[in-house]
């Protein structure tokens, strides 16, 4: 059993990765670069370590750094939340040689699934539909233009490691594939360490529908049901919800089997999501992610389930302790991502001193978020600074409930995207569920 947890990352997931320890009676100990002393959510943990200076790669990516802090706090486990190390198969290798139990599947799995063209293959091959495409990377633009004239365009230049939303490129005809795709190699190089590319149709306007899996080390795997997140900017979300207004019973169903089976194909265990496009009436696989993800607490308000104390219990070698058939999904739940950015400046990041914060609450309202207050937004993290969700019997109700909640939220000092969720829930195509990933960008350019 885990008595003694790092924690390998920052802010908002940090906090909640503490609070999971406290209710499981599990000692925590979080890390903070030096641009994030003195933030309140540090004192909550059982010990704090300051592992380096403001920038990731002299602190949270910093892996020497980290297993310092773990030797030192001599604990038996790392969570690394998501984002900066959660997907590095290499640290979760150097935290096992280290007889450190890493929250998170076994770096083979990571690795494979971590490679977006290998996962593809490992989906084709447990008879999933993927997005027509390439069979793999694609090293010259003469074998790219080959697929692009096979699969018709527009097609879509994707890095092999990429992640966030980023390493994308979107080619209309040969010309623009030609000239995106060393650009596109040479970013992938700078943005992930990995020029690998691989191609895939353009799906003109699909919805993003993913399904939450959890698995044992046993051999027991059972998905929680699905997110839908097409409200998206820039192919990143913004808002998610559960269940999908925009995908019928069958469809559901048919992809949480898919993840199940895909899971138990490549030996998963622990928490991870199974990412889909959907579009005229089909679905489609386009990745996993080997972590907890942002948009997690959704699920827990639907299904009940606390998905970290999960991931920590089985990251010990408990066994899941219930069947598919057990799992209820009830009533609705919606998430918004409140990000520190100026709407008005096509969404800067907007650091800096927080001089006032009033959260929400009331029936059916959830805040995860650590700043308060007097808290500092550092520049050199995502903006993401908190998450408000709210859950309810009824989407429309939900959405009703949504709307007050926001209606009560107040940050001031910096710029926040808050004025961007009253809009959108205030939408009358949202308000129908007839959106899908273009709909904000679409939105944002009325
Ligand atoms: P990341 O790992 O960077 O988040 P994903 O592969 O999960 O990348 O895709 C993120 C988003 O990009 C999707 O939700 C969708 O909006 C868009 N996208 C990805 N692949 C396609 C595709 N083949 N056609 C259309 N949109 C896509």
């Amino acid at each position: 059993m885990i008595s003694r947890l790092l924690i390998a990352n920052r802010g908002e997931i940090a906090l909640r990765i503490v609070r999971a320890c406290r209710e499981l009676d599990i000692e925590s100990v979080v890390v903070y670069s030096q641009a994030d002393a003195g933030s309140p959510y540090l004192d909550l943990a059982d010990e704090a370590i300051c592992i380096g200076p403001g920038p990731s790669a002299q602190s949270y990516l910093s892996i020497p750094s980290i297993i310092s802090a773990a030797e030192i706090a001599n604990v038996d486990a790392v969570h690394p939340g998501y984002g900066f190390l959660a997907e590095n198969a290499h640290f979760a290798e150097v935290c096992r040689a280290n007889n450190i139990e890493f929250v998170g599947p076994e770096e083979d799995t990571i690795r494979r699934v971590g490679d977006k063209a290998e996962a593809k293959n490992a989906a084709k091959a447990a008879g999933i539909p993927v997005v027509e495409g390439s069979d793999g990377p694609v090293e010259t633009d003469e074998k790219a233009l080959d697929i692009a004239r096979k699969i018709g365009y527009p097609v879509l230049i994707k890095a092999v490691s990429g992640g966030g939303g980023r390493g994308m490129r979107i080619a209309h005809n040969d010309i623009s594939l030609s000239s995106g795709f060393q650009t596109a190699r040479a970013e992938a190089e700078t943005a992930f360490g990995d020029s690998s590319v691989y191609i895939e149709k353009y799906l003109e306007n699909p919805r993003h529908v993913e399904i939450q899996i959890i698995a044992d080390k046993h051999g027991h795997v059972v998905h929680l049901g699905e997110r839908d997140c097409s409200v998206q900017r820039r192919h990143q979300k913004v808002i998610e919800e559960s269940p999908s207004p925009g995908i019928p019973n069958d469809a559901r169903k048919a992809m949480g089997r898919a993840a199940v089976k895909l899971a138990k194909q490549v030996g998963y265990h622990g928490a991870g999501t199974v990412e889909f496009l959907y579009e005229h009436k089909k679905f489609y696989f386009i990745e996993v992610n080997a972590r907890i993800q942002v948009e997690h607490p959704v699920t827990e308000l639907t299904t009940g389930i606390d998905l970290i104390k999960e991931q920590i219990r089985l990251a010990s070698g408990e066994q899941l302790g219930y069947k598919q058939q057990q799992v209820q999904q009830k009533g609705h739940a919606i998430e918004c991502r409140i990000n520190a950015e100026d709407p008005d400046r096509n969404f800067t990041p907007s650091p800096g001193l927080i001089t006032h914060v009033t959260t929400p609450g009331g029936p059916g309202v959830r805040v995860d978020s650590h700043v308060t207050t007097g808290s500092r937004v550092p520049p050199y993290y995502d903006s993401m600074i908190g998450k408000l969700l709210v859950w309810s019997d009824t989407r429309t109700s939900a959405i009703t409930r949504m709307r007050r909640a926001l209606d009560e939220y107040r940050i001031e000092g910096i710029k926040t995207n808050l004025p961007l969720h009253r809009r959108i829930l205030r939408n009358a195509y949202f308000e129908r569920g007839e959106y899908a990933t273009h709909f904000l960008d679409e939105l944002l350019t009325t």
